[in-house]
């Protein structure tokens, strides 16, 4: 499969003059001219629509294209949303598309050798941008900006794409989202509340694994660190505290003990907020961690796929559910530096991330197993990706959804070249956030995923090969 980069410049034709001021969000892009952005003599003059509208993205069926930026209560950054229309015969609008990115920066790779003697620092000064963080150690950085100006992100891209020998590729820091989906309607009458209290009856459940026989999963994964890659964890559940993985070289005492730019991360970072306190705000991460690996046999609350094992908290999405792709890279990141050997991820989206791919190769490079969820969207994943699940990476195991039943959950997406394993991700029991003996029933592929990353680590346990994958 090959992906190509698409950070060209598209104009939605006819885009009228007050298209941005329909917006419905909570902050509106007020119209005005962009500010042209200094181009090397050589560049040809970006094309510009007259009306100024600029959008990242194209929907070949749309009429209409609407640039807004939001500023969500639990994310420190701007939402960019690209919102795509068709007007009917009747001239009555349908949305058909919203593409979401952060709205004041973007990620891009440059030539080491620029940053190094100043060349990229300069270049992006006269763009009116800046150099942020970085995200690995071959180039790839975070790029800042203002955002009030709509054109400002497609101009950007276009213009550090034309950078050449500076730039080896920019792209926009896309959303992406939890892989959670509404409960069967037939657990949320009384029985729900049944398994809520007995706790025994997730237990159960997760005996339902099929993979279960073959790895006998009545066994530790003591030596095994999972990094779940998600909502953050409550670190002080009750079944889970047992199971965190405690960084060796940090000491709890508010400064950055091991120099890595996170300050008293014990058991994880938060990347949103860039420090060491990765506690859940929303209970996805806490519902995926309980599956990889609650504390069994401690007599309370649900099990996990593994019962001893390393939970080490990587969190990059809010309250609300959504993060950028960008956070996610340094989670990625951190995971690998850390030693993580299986990095749990229930999250994705729909918009190929060369720096995503480029984070996950380092972990293949490094011998971790990528899991992630395969979607909710009753979508063949060979036709319509899903990313990170979908990415073309030998470490990457993408998971879809069973039932009770051992039927495909209907909410799960599937395909034959492009999904490895189903695993049960409909009505699961496991650790909530809500307090530290919350226990919650969730469904999803975000289910599914962590009972495949707990798995991975009792095989990881048992078979200490390079390649997982190829063990099982
Ligand atoms: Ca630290």
């Amino acid at each position: 499969m090959i992906f190509t980069l698409a950070t060209g410049l598209w104009l939605l034709n006819q885009a009228p003059d007050d298209s941005v001021t329909e917006a419905t969000q909570e902050i509106q892009v007020p119209h005005k001219p962009a500010q042209a952005l200094p181009l090397l003599a050589s560049e040809q003059p970006l094309p510009r629509a007259s009306s100024g509208l600029i959008t990242v993205h194209a929907h070949p069926a749309a009429t209409r294209a609407e640039v807004t930026l939001v500023q969500p209560a639990d994310l420190p950054y701007p939402i960019r949303l690209e919102k795509f229309y068709r007007a009917d015969s009747n001239g009555d609008e349908q949305l058909m598309e919203t593409v979401e990115m952060v709205g004041n920066r973007l990620m891009a790779r440059f030539s080491p050798v620029k940053l190094a003697d100043g060349t990229v620092e300069t270049a992006l000064s006269a763009m009116g941008a800046e150099l942020g963080r970085q995200l690995d150690t071959r180039g790839l950085h975070v790029v800042n900006f203002s955002p009030e100006d709509p054109a400002t992100l497609p101009m950007l891209l276009a213009s550090l794409s034309e950078l050449s020998g500076q730039t080896i590729f920019a792209e926009p820091d896309y959303i992406v989202r939890i892989l959670e989906s509404p409960n069967d309607p037939r657990y949320l009458d009384g029985s729900l509340w049944g398994l809520r209290n007995t706790g025994q009856q997730g237990g159960m459940a997760g005996a339902d694994v099929n993979a279960q026989s073959a790895w006998e999963v009545r066994s530790d994964a003591a030596t095994v660190i999972v990094g779940i890659v998600d909502t953050g964890i409550r670190l002080t559940h009750e079944d889970l505290v047992a199971n965190l993985w405690v960084n060796p070289n940090e000491i709890s005492d508010g400064t950055d003990t091991d120099g890595n730019g996170f300050v008293d991360d014990i058991h994880g970072i938060n990347a949103i907020t860039m420090n060491g306190n990765p506690n859940d705000d929303h209970g996805h991460g806490t519902h995926c961690a309980g599956t990889v690996g609650a504390v069994g046999d401690n007599g309370i609350g649900v099990v996990g796929v593994a019962w001893n094992v390393q939970l080490m908290a990587l969190k990059f999405m809010s309250s609300g559910g959504g993060g950028a792709t960008s956070d996610a890279i340094t989670c990625i990141q951190y995971g690998i530096d850390n030693g993580a050997h299986i990095l749990s991820n229930s999250w994705g989206g729909t918009f190929f991330s060369q720096a995503l791919y480029d984070s996950l190769k380092d972990a293949l490079e490094a011998g971790v197993i990528i899991v992630a969820a395969s979607g909710n969207f009753t979508s063949n994943n060979d036709i319509t990706s899903i990313f990170p699940a979908s990415l073309p990476l030998d470490n990457i195991v993408s998971v879809a959804s069973t039932t009770r039943t051992d039927a495909l959950s209907n909410f799960s997406n599937f395909g034959q070249g492009s999904v490895e394993i189903a695993a049960p991700g409909s009505d699961i029991l496991s650790t909530g956030f809500e307090s530290d003996s919350s226990y919650v029933i969730k469904s999803g592929t975000s289910m599914a995923a962590p009972h495949v990353a707990g798995a991975f680590g009792i095989v990881k346990r048992r078979v200490s090969g390079r390649y997982l994958v190829s063990a099982y």
